[in-house]
C-alpha cells in the first residue's frame, strides 16, 4: 500500500500520453528495479543509487571533494563508484576512492534524505573487505591495529583506580599534553582515577575500514575490561561515540557511564570541584566533527571556554562545523589531502582568532590547536 502511494504520480504523468508510451514507461520502470539492484551486499544498494543520482546537492560541503576538486571524490561521485564496485566491475582506483572519505557527516547535514556517506561507503568497504579488493596500504593500518591493538606508541603509566581515564591511541601517540593535563586535572580534585597498562584502542579504524568480524574482538575486550570501573573518561569524541552508540548497537553493552573530558570537566566546574581563571587570551573554538553532529556535545565545551578565554565563533560552527582533515584515517590514506583540508579549515578559524581551541586529539594536531583539558590545567586556581 505505502508503495503505491509512494509511486501514485507516474499514474498521473502517465495519464496524458499515449498507450505506446505508457506500455513502454511502464515496462521500464517495473524492469528497472531487477535489473539495477544487487542482492546479497552488506552496502546499502538502493541509498547508493539514489545518492549516485542526486544532483550532489551536498558536495560544497564535501572537504575530500572541496580539497581535491575531483568530482570523483565528492559524495554523489564517491557514491557512484560504490555502486561500480558492488557491480564488480572495478579497478584499484575505484576501491581507493571508496577510502577517501573523513567521515565527517556534513553531506548528512545538507541531505534530503539524511545520508551520510561516511555510513554508507562503510557498508561497500565490508564488500571490499570480503572480496579481499583491500588496497595494501589500507590493508596496513588494519593489520597493524589487529596486531599491536593501538595505532601507535602507549606512553601512559598503569595504575588503579575507581574511574577510568581512557587517553586512546591519538593521546597516547601524538598528544600526550592532554593526557599531562588530565592527569593534573585528577590530582587537583583528588579523584582516584585509573589508568589502563595495555590500553586496547576503541576499535573505531576497523569499524570504519569494514573490518567488522575483528572490530567486534576489540569491542569485547575493551566492554570485558571496562566491567570493573562506575566511569571512563574519554578524551577522544570518536572513543566517547564508539563506547556510548556503537558498542551497544553491535551487543556489547556497558554499564559505565561514558563521558567526555567536556562533559566531566563541566560538571566538575559546575559542582565547584575545579575553578578556573581566565587567561586573557582571544580563542576560537573549533567543534570537532563527532563532537557535534554524532555526540551533540557543544554546550559543554563553550561552557568551560567561556570561563577560561575570550570566546570567538567562527562562521561555520556546531553542527556546521567543518572538518580538521584528520577524521576515518584520512591522514594515513591520503596525507596530501587530509593536509589540504587542515590548511582550509585552519585560515578559517586564524581569520576569527590567533589562538584555536578544540577537544579532540585529531583536531588538535591537525589544527595546530589547544585541547580544552590544556586550557583547564592552565587556568586551574
Ligand atoms: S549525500 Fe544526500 S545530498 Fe549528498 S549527494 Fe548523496 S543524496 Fe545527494
Ligand atoms: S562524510 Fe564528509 S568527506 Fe565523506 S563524503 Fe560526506 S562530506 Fe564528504
Amino acid at each position: 500500500m505505502k508503495r503505491i502511494k509512494k509511486y501514485a504520480w507516474i499514474f498521473d504523468a502517465l495519464s496524458h500520453v499515449s498507450i505506446a508510451t505508457k506500455t513502454r514507461a511502464l515496462k521500464h520502470f517495473i524492469s528497472g528495479e531487477k535489473k539495477y539492484m544487487i542482492k546479497g551486499k552488506k552496502g546499502d544498494i538502493d541509498a547508493i543509487i539514489k545518492c549516485s543520482l542526486c544532483p550532489n546537492m551536498c558536495k560544497f560541503d564535501c572537504p575530500t571533494f572541496n580539497a581535491s576538486k575531483n568530482e570523483s571524490l565528492s559524495p554523489a561521485g564517491k557514491a557512484h563508484l560504490a555502486y561500480i564496485f558492488e557491480k564488480g566491475e572495478y579497478d584499484e582506483s575505484i576501491v581507493k576512492a571508496i577510502y577517501e572519505c573523513c567521515s565527517c557527516d556534513a553531506c548528512k547535514e545538507w541531505c534530503f534524505f539524511d545520508y551520510s556517506l561516511a555510513d554508507l561507503l562503510r557498508g561497500v568497504r565490508q564488500d571490499v573487505v570480503e572480496e579481499k579488493a583491500v588496497p595494501d596500504d589500507i590493508m596496513e593500518i588494519a593489520s597493524g591495529l589487529i596486531e599491536r591493538k593501538t595505532m601507535g606508541e602507549r606512553r601512559l603509566k598503569e595504575r588503579e583506580g575507581k574511574i577510568l581515564y581512557f587517553a586512546g591511541c591519538t593521546v597516547q601517540d601524538e598528544a600526550m599534553g592532554i593526557a599531562k593535563a588530565m592527569m593534573k586535572i585528577f590530582d587537583s580534585i583528588g579523584e582516584e582515577y585509573a589508568v589502563l597498562g595495555e590500553e586496547w584502542c576503541c576499535g573505531y579504524p576497523l569499524y570504519n575500514l569494514g573490518f567488522i568480524k575483528e572490530f567486534k574482538q576489540f569491542a569485547k575486550h575493551n566492554a570485558d575490561v571496562f566491567k570493573k570501573y562506575s566511569m571512563i573518561v574519554c578524551s577522544c569524541p570518536t572513543c566517547t561515540y564508539v563506547f556510548k552508540q556503537i558498542y551497544p548497537d553491535m551487543g556489547f553493552k556497558i554499564n559505565a557511564v561514558i563521558m567526555h573530558s567536556t562533559e566531566y570537566l563541566a560538571r566538575m566546574v559546575e559542582e565547584g570541584k575545579i575553578n578556573v581563571e581566565n587567561l586573557a587570551m582571544d580563542a576560537v573554538y573549533h567543534d570537532p566533527c563527532k563532537l557535534a553532529r554524532r555526540l551533540k556535545i557543544m554546550e559543554e565545551p563553550r561552557y568551560l571556554l567561556r570561563y577560561a578565554v575570550n570566546l570567538k565563533e567562527p562562521y561555520f560552527s556546531r553542527e556546521e562545523t567543518r572538518c580538521c582533515g584528520r577524521g576515518g584515517q584520512l591522514a594515513r590514506i591520503d596525507e596530501e589531502i587530509s593536509k589540504k583540508i587542515a590548511e582550509q579549515r585552519k585560515e578559517e578559524l586564524k581569520s576569527v582568532a590567533t589562538d584555536i581551541v578544540t577537544a579532540c586529539p585529531s583536531c588538535k594536531i591537525a589544527l595546530n590547536a589547544y585541547d580544552i583539558a590544556e586550557i583547564v590545567a592552565m587556568g586551574l586556581k
